[in-house]
């Protein structure tokens, strides 16, 4: 099946795209749908955005539409980033002033205490004409640790501090990452579900 991928992040929608072929659908992009919108994730949980945000833009190009939010929560900081992961260093800010901001919050702490896990709310949104809308969440979730400085070249965000053993997730091949990602976990639920749905 062709969903609609909404995200205005490249690098999460080329990981999107990749998952959903390995489970033989694909997604158009925003840009593709010829839709210019940014989306106000004011939901309290990953899971509440991700449905803002399919929804929203199932709304506007009345396809089955497929979201992700995700974050991560760290233990020595009682869960934070959480929902504010994209945004931990401030509106506007960059991967690098993330990643700057969580290595000097958690200066000077031992690897026993760096515990973590990326979360991934993934929602499939179906405008139903005439009945009720079809609205399925999936969440997957990677534990791991907060390394002490960025490891690796590969993948986006927080990825260079982000350990999974003694590995950072961007020293993972694309698809070593997919196999245990949150997201990976995320979207292959969702691809259950999707297989039993009559569209
Ligand atoms: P969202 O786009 O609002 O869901 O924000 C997600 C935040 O988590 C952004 O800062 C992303 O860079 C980060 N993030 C989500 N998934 C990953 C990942 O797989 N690797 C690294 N960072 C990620």
């Amino acid at each position: 099946m062709i969903f609609a991928a909404a995200t205005n992040n490249a690098k999460k929608l080329k990981e999107i795209q990749r998952i959903l072929n390995a489970l033989g659908h694909d997604a158009k992009t925003l840009r593709e749908l010829g839709i210019e919108t940014e989306i106000e994730e004011n939901g309290t949980t990953f899971a509440e955005n991700a449905v803002i945000k399919a929804k929203t833009i199932a709304e506007i190009c009345k396809m089955p539409t497929i979201s992700d939010d995700s974050g991560l929560e760290v233990d020595y900081l009682n869960g934070a980033p959480g929902v504010y992961t994209a945004r931990y260093a401030g509106e506007g800010c960059t991967d690098d002033d993330n990643i700057d901001k969580l290595l000097n919050a958690l200066e000077g702490v031992e690897k026993e205490k760096r515990t973590a896990r990326f979360v991934s709310s993934v929602c499939l949104y179906v405008p139903v004409e005439n009945g009720e809308d079809i609205n399925i969440v999936c969440t997957g979730r990677c534990e791991g640790w907060i390394g002490f400085e960025r490891m690796g070249n590969g993948g986006f965000g927080y990825d260079p501090v982000f350990m999974v053993g003694d590995k950072s997730y961007s020293e993972m091949e694309a698809g070593e990452k997919d196999a245990i990602s949150h997201r990976g976990k995320a979207m292959r639920m969702l691809g259950e579900k999707i297989a039993e749905i009559q569209f």
